[in-house]
């Protein structure tokens, strides 16, 4: 079971899993006696009949959650276009109890959730040029089936869905798919993002996000796509090299809310972002995160729903880690400017 941990120095939860140190890595380095792929794919893959995320192998997984399928076509089979189960190495499991922390020093609660596994498509596609808006439809609206779902369970506190592509941004597998943490505490960061909103609108009576679209939308140097209901742009003070957000121009603070109409334009521009971004940067590793409100909010007029896009070109050493500060090496607004230039 995995174990809560609160840190008394700054009130930051961890999450101790060792179970998750048995995962399968696909990325992992193989010893070099291992015989030559038959196709030529490097040893460290295996063979897509091998992968357990592709059609055909739906018996390699625990059984399906949710998934998008035609009538007809039976669960746990082939058919899909879209499957969600449960991760085969959460990070968080169990029902919910209330978080108990009772020992001053050290406290610590079973680490109660949910992590779950969105594969997205049922060939083994790996890259966002692979995949077309369709895959994309599909995972946004799954992503928001699921989230309705644990929100109307009603004793989750938030849930974070996230993409980790390559190794390293933390994938360990090829086939393209996504995961969904459903959390009974507030994330620090997102605890951040909260406070710091509402600062902002506490000191000048307008949500921070929407005061960006304001800025970018308009021609502004960072945009990098745009759709009538969504936006994509380069933030100011970015911490990676083409990072990018999206957000709804409209203000919402929930994404579980969104119409379906601004949910299919999420999802084409989405892959449009994550197209340039793999093709300005080659073998891409990079992660994308779904920040919304928590569950147990009300509409906020200070928070706003948004993706990250965080490329992983360079690894956090000791002056990141120890200081908490990100270094990046492009400005956004020449970032915004190369990743417009590709051509989709
Ligand atoms: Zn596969
Ligand atoms: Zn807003
Ligand atoms: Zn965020």
């Amino acid at each position: 079971m995995p174990e809560l941990r609160k840190d008394p120095v700054c009130n930051r939860w961890v999450l101790l899993a060792p179970q998750r140190a048995t995962r399968p890595n696909e990325f992992a380095p193989q010893s070099q006696d291992r015989a030559p792929h038959p196709r030529g794919i490097p040893a460290a893959y295996p063979l897509p009949e091998d992968c357990p995320f592709c059609e055909g192998n739906e018996s390699q997984t625990p059984a399906e959650i949710d998934a998008i399928r035609p009538a007809g076509t039976a669960a746990n089979g082939p058919g899909w276009s879209t499957r969600v189960v449960p991760n085969r190495f959460p990070a968080l499991e169990g029902t919910f109890t209330p978080l108990t922390a009772e020992n001053v020093l050290y406290q610590q609660s079973p680490g109660i959730g949910a992590h779950e596994v969105m594969i997205e498509s049922s060939a083994h596609l790996t890259t966002a040029r692979e995949m077309d808006d369709h895959h994309f439809r599909n995972l946004v609206t799954v992503c928001q089936r699921r989230l309705l779902h644990f929100k109307h369970e009603g004793h989750w506190t938030s849930a974070l869905w996230f993409k980790n592509v390559g190794p390293d941004a933390g994938a360990s597998l090829a086939h393209a798919h996504s995961q969904l943490i459903v959390l009974p505490l507030l994330p620090p960061v997102l605890r951040d993002e909260l406070a710091g909103s509402l600062s902002y609108h506490h000191r000048h009576g307008r949500c921070v996000f929407c005061d960006f679209i304001e800025q970018e939308q308009s021609g502004g140097p960072h945009q990098v796509a745009a759709a009538p209901a969504v936006l994509a742009f380069c933030p100011y003070a970015s911490r990676f090299n083409y990072e990018t957000w999206i957000v709804p121009r409209r203000h919402e603070s929930h994404f579980e809310d969104t119409s379906p109409e601004t949910l299919i334009q999420l999802a084409g521009v989405l892959r449009s972002v994550l197209v340039r971004i793999e093709s300005r940067i080659g073998r891409a590793s990079y992660n994308v995160i779904l920040h919304s409100s928590p569950f147990d909010t009300h509409k906020l007029n200070h928070y706003h729903w948004h993706m990250e896009i965080l490329p992983r070109i360079s690894r956090s050493a000791g002056f990141e880690w120890g200081t908490g500060l990100a270094i990046s090496t492009l400005p956004p607004h020449q970032a915004a400017n190369l990743l417009r230039e590709i051509q989709i």
